[in-house]
């Protein structure tokens, strides 16, 4: 079968399509067969060498899978052979940029009829991260205002969607006349773009003087400090995403009783992981979350599609398709 393969960290070009041995399930394994496959920016950080995780050489990129069962091995009982599903994770030594992957029974989930196989791989890293950033970290409650500051991505949209579903008000940023269109099509209430001078001060005037409650945050080194001036009372700042150092002048939190916190989802428990997993497979079913695919390549274009994955103007997600899917 065809995968992408790593051989050596680095610019996206050390990204080869090749053909590699079709892996069996071992005991508690399922094997997949990718139909889309999301690409994070984690999976671009990764690549590079210049994470703190970082794969045993060759490895194959790639954790959010939409596809179908293909054979289960001993001991699986949560999905069968034919299954749609979705996948959060691959099995260690394997990845989803490929035409079959191995995973974790516990990594595999329920795909719902109205969901395709690319939306399922939108599922994983952006709609686990939101829900565990909004709900389980920053503690959002129905009634607060939140920004997501960067609403056009991935997180983003996954974020607005379920926030507005949680009955939270929502502000979403983005950066693009057609991103601020996805966005407010999203159900955020209000949107702002993040690249007009005098945004944040709006975001004083969408509130009443008050600020807001919640801010998930998708670039910290460039908007923390000002969040910090857009935040209510006792308000919690979620940093998702972050690209670099920032000055911050801590007066502004302490004036507020602010928090700030941070997360990455290397650290979700596996209860974590089964809540957070149990209340997308409900949202995804009941119609709350519809994941948005702005864009899908061919797997043999891994590389462009890494270069767009970093690009400003987000529109939803970006997803793989291997051959004959
Ligand atoms: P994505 O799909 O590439 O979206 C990036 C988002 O950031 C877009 O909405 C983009 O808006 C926005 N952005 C660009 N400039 C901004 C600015 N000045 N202020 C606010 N937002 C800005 O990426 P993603 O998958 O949603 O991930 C978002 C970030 O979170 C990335 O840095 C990613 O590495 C990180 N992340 C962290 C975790 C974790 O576990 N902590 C998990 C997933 C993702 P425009 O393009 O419209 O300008």
């Amino acid at each position: 079968m065809k995968a992408i393969l790593v051989r050596e960290f680095g610019a996206a070009g050390v990204m080869r399509l090749e053909d590699v041995p079709s892996p069996s399930p071992g005991p508690g394994q399922v094997l997949v067969g990718v139909k889309a496959v999301g690409v994070n920016p984690v999976d671009t950080y990764i690549r590079s060498g210049t994470y703190a995780i970082k794969p045993s050489l060759p490895y194959t990129p790639g954790a959010d899978i939409g596809g179908i069962v293909e054979a289960t091995g001993v001991g699986v009982t949560r999905v069968t052979k034919g299954d749609r599903v979705y996948a959060n994770g691959t099995a260690e030594g394997h990845g989803g940029y490929s035409e079959a992957t191995l995973c974790d029974e516990s990594q595999v989930h329920l795909l719902p009829d109205r969901i395709s196989f690319a939306q399922g791989a939108a599922v994983g890293v952006p709609y686990g991260t939101a829900w565990r950033a909004l709900f389980l970290k920053a503690k959002a409650r129905p009634g607060e205002t939140v920004l997501v500051h960067g609403a056009s991505g991935g997180v983003g949209i996954a974020a607005t969607q379920m926030a507005r579903a949680g009955g939270l008000r929502v502000i979403g940023t983005a950066g693009s006349d057609r991103g601020l269109a996805l966005v407010r099509e999203q159900g955020a209430h209000e949107v702002l773009n993040h690249n007009d001078a005098d945004y944040m001060s709006r975001i004083m005037a969408l509130t009443a003087g008050r600020g807001v409650d919640v801010i998930l945050e998708m670039l910290a080194n460039i908007n923390l400090d000002r969040d910090l001036e857009v935040l209510a009372l006792h308000g919690r700042v979620m940093i998702v995403g972050n690209r670099g150092r920032v000055e911050i002048d801590p007066r502004k939190l302490m004036g507020k009783d602010g928090t700030v916190l941070g997360m990455t989802m290397f650290n979700a428990t596996a209860e974590e992981r089964r809540a957070i997993h149990a209340a997308l497979g409900a949202g995804l079913a009941n119609g709350t979350l519809n994941p948005v695919v702005g864009r899908e390549f061919p797997l043999a274009q891994a590389v462009d599609a890494h270069g767009a994955v970093m690009e400003a103007g987000a529109f939803g997600k970006i997803v793989l398709v291997p051959p004959g899917a």
